[in-house]
Order: structure tokens, then C-alpha cells, then sequence
């Protein structure tokens, strides 16, 4: 007997009918001898609908108050579950994250997972309840709703797995498992059986929305072997483990991209020591984060200085920044709303010198332009017009050679 973490993302809750086939194979896993905690994210669209109504509200809403809104997705369709199932004669039971308790620190919209105590679940474990949980959302010191970023149901479901040291955890979606890129763009891309926890960070952290990349970082931290795979069939997924000697370390093993990303550039700003703690500090404060930065070369005593934040964060960090600009005399703040970041990603790149070139040559063949450019050890991203993003994974796709069949 095994305990079994399942999590189920929005698409496949998405109707009635899905919700009774996840029931089916809840059931089953449940009736091969397991136990049995599940996941579940908002039925599909959902959550967007909650967050456009905040929008609707207000210009910027009220932290608390947004976290309350948009984690009530949640609390539908755990119970949606959780009827199903003891219609079909089963002991299931709903749990929203304040009654797992799922305890985070209290970054409303992108709260961190502190501790799952276990001692609750356990109890109905043991009596052969299957806990249908409530993912995104967790309770803070104070008792009040948080949620964990947007795709944090993959997230709630590691740290379960990882707090009840369970035995296989599972992400149920709409694709078959991680593919070398998103499988609903590019045809020909292919299903990767086993990918690295460092690979996978890195293509969660720019953009494959697959997994979240909070889950990822539960996963390595405590070991935990997650499989990604289909809710619609029985085809076996991708393998999101530690690295082993027997996998092979591949160049380049997958390619993102990110269209949900904005480009903001203060202009003429004084070149002298500080600067950018000045622009940047009040973001953080405020719990912005900011991804990609480029600061030039000065010339004539000032420079540009251009970074990139999430379209969500985009609002407040553009109100936030023309006040410093203004504060520190520099000419003006520019954005651009039409950016993607493309990134390369692979074990291979710590070893192998060339990648760069290879992407940016491709990149230009096609007339595609770069306007900024970040590397890790194995991961090179770079930030183009919003409108090549399908042809740059395309091209990018071929050129290291991703297609085709296993
Ligand atoms: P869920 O609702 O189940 O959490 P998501 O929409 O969050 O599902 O994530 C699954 C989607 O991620 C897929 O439908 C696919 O379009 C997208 N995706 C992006 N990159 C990849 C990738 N490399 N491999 C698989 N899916 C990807
Ligand atoms: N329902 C939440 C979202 O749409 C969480 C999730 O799906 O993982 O972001
Ligand atoms: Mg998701």
C-alpha cells in the first residue's frame, strides 16, 4: 500500500463530465490498495474570471482582499470532487488550505509554503478517507487567505507529497508530459522522459508553464520523483528526478517562451553608484520582482537602464518607477508592451561553448532582433519582439535538432 498525491489542473476539472472522469481515476487508484490525497485547481478559466473582476473593482486591489477573491476557484471544485466521489461510494472529504492547514508567510498573490503539519490528514488517512485538497491557496500566521501565484496548484501538491512523505506524486494535465517545447505550439516537439530537477527549474522559471517553478524547487529540495502526465489517457509522462549518471546530458533539452512580460526603460539616468539601487529598491519593496535588466555603457555621464517585470506587476511598477525617475532627474520611462523572453535551456550548455552563437545567429537569420539577453549556466534567454515568438521557437526548435519522435 502506497500513499498517492494526485493533483489535477484546471482543464481537466474543466466541466461536470471531467470532474466524474477524475473521480473514476481517483477511484481507481484508490481501489489498487492506496491512499490517497488530491489536488485540485479552479475549473478552467476560472481563476482568470475572478482576477478580471478585481480588476473591474479596482485599479489596484486590495492585497487581502484580492487573495480571498481569486482563491475561491478552489473551493468549487474540491467540493464538486468530493461529491462525486461519495456518490460513487466513497469516503472522500474537501479540505481549503486553512484546514489542511497549508501555513505560508503572508506575500499576498505569491505566498511561500512554511510547513503542512500532517497530524489532521493523517487522521482521516488512516480511517480510508481520500482528502480532496484545495490547491493555490494556503492560510497565513494571522489566519488570513493567501494564494501562491498563478499555476501554484502544482505547488500545494509537491509540498503535500513532500510533508506526508508520499510514496508517488502525480501531476495530472492537458499534455501528455514536459515536452522539448510547449506541445501546443510547435507540432513535432517531443515528450522527454526524464528531465533533470535543475532543467526543469530553469524552463519552469522562463516560461513553461507545465509545472510551476515553486513546485520544482519543493521537488529537488526534498527529493521528490514527480511524474507529469495526462489526465485523458494512460500513456506513462516525463519523470522530473534528480540527475543520474545514466541520463544523457543533452545540449539544449527544451525551449521557452514568455509573453507575459513587460519592458520598462528608464532614460537618461546619471551614471554614478547607487542608481540602480534606487530604481530598483522601491520594487522590491513593494514585492515586484524583476526579471531581466540591461544597464549601457555610459557616454556622456547617463545612461539607459531597462528591466523587465510580469504584465500583472506592470501597473504598479511603472507608477512606481516614474516617481523615482523624476527623483533622480533622469529624462524619461519608456515601456513596451510587446516584448517575449525566449530561453534555451540544457544540462549540455555547462560543457559545451557555441550555444550562444548558435541561437543569435538563428535568431538573425530570420531578421529577428534582440533586445536583451540573460544567461545561467545552462539556460540563455533573450528578449524579442512579442509578434517572432512563434517562429523563434520554431526556428530554435529545429537548429538544435529537438524534433521528431523518441
Ligand atoms: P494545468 O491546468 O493542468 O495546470 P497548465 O495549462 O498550467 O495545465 O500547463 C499545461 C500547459 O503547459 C500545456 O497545455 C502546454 O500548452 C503548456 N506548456 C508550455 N511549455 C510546455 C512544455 N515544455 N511541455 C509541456 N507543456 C508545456
Ligand atoms: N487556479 C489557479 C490558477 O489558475 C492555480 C492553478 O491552476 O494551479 O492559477
Ligand atoms: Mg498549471
Amino acid at each position: 500500500m502506497a500513499l498517492v498525491v494526485q493533483k489535477y489542473g484546471g482543464t481537466s476539472m474543466g466541466s461536470v463530465e471531467r470532474i466524474r472522469n477524475v473521480a473514476r481515476r481517483v477511484a481507481k487508484t484508490y481501489d489498487a490498495g492506496n491512499d490517497m490525497v488530491v489536488v485540485v485547481s479552479a475549473m478552467s478559466g476560472e481563476t482568470n474570471k475572478l482576477v478580471a473582476l478585481a480588476n473591474e473593482m479596482s485599479e489596484f486591489p486590495d492585497s487581502r482582499e484580492y487573495d480571498v477573491l481569486v482563491a475561491a476557484g478552489e473551493q468549487v471544485s474540491i467540493s464538486l470532487l468530493a461529491m462525486c466521489l461519495k456518490s460513487m461510494g466513497y469516503d472522500a472529504k474537501s479540505y481549503l488550505g486553512f484546514q489542511v492547514p497549508i501555513v505560508t508567510d503572508n506575500s499576498y498573490s505569491k505566498a511561500r509554503i512554511e510547513e503542512i503539519p500532517d497530524t489532521k490528514m493523517r487522521q482521516d488517512l488512516d480511517k480510508g478517507t481520500i482528502l480532496i485538497v484545495a490547491g493555490f491557496q494556503g492560510v497565513d500566521d494571522s489566519g488570513n487567505i493567501t494564494t501562491l501565484g498563478r499555476g501554484g496548484s502544482d505547488t500545494s501538491a509537491v509540498a503535500l507529497a513532500a510533508a506526508l512523505k508520499a510514496d508517488v506524486c502525480e501531476i495530472y494535465t492537458d499534455v501528455d508530459g514536459v515536452y522539448t517545447t510547449d506541445p501546443n505550439m510547435v507540432k513535432d516537439a517531443r515528450k522527454i522522459e526524464r528531465i533533470t530537477y535543475e532543467e526543469m527549474l530553469e524552463l519552469a522559471s522562463v516560461g513553461a508553464k507545465v509545472l510551476q517553478i515553486r513546485s520544482v524547487e519543493f521537488a529537488m529540495k526534498y527529493n521528490v520523483d514527480v511524474h507529469v502526465r495526462s489526465s485523458f489517457n494512460d500513456n506513462l509522462g516525463t519523470m522530473v528526478t534528480k540527475e543520474d549518471k545514466d541520463m544523457e546530458a543533452v545540449l539544449v533539452s527544451g525551449i521557452a517562451y514568455a509573453k507575459d512580460e513587460v519592458k520598462i526603460a528608464v532614460m537618461q539616468v546619471p551614471d554614478k553608484p547607487g542608481i540602480a539601487a534606487q530604481i530598483l529598491t522601491p520594487l522590491s519593496e513593494a514585492n515586484i520582482s524583476v526579471d531581466m535588466i540591461v544597464q549601457n555603457v555610459s557616454e556622456a555621464g547617463s545612461t539607459d537602464f531597462t528591466f523587465t517585470v510580469t504584465k500583472g506587476d506592470f501597473k504598479k511598477a511603472l507608477a512606481i518607477t516614474k516617481e523615482t525617475a523624476q527623483a533622480i532627474q533622469a529624462k524619461e520611462v519608456l515601456t513596451d508592451e510587446n516584448v517575449a523572453k525566449i530561453s534555451i535551456v540544457g544540462l549540455g550548455m555547462r560543457s559545451h561553448a557555441g550555444v550562444a552563437s548558435t541561437m543569435f545567429k538563428t535568431l538573425a537569420a530570420e531578421g529577428i532582433n534582440i533586445q536583451m539577453i540573460s544567461t545561467s549556466e545552462i539556460k540563455i534567454s533573450v528578449v524579442i519582439d512579442e509578434k517572432y515568438t512563434e517562429l523563434a521557437v520554431r526556428v530554435l526548435h529545429d537548429v538544435f535538432g529537438l524534433a521528431g519522435k523518441e
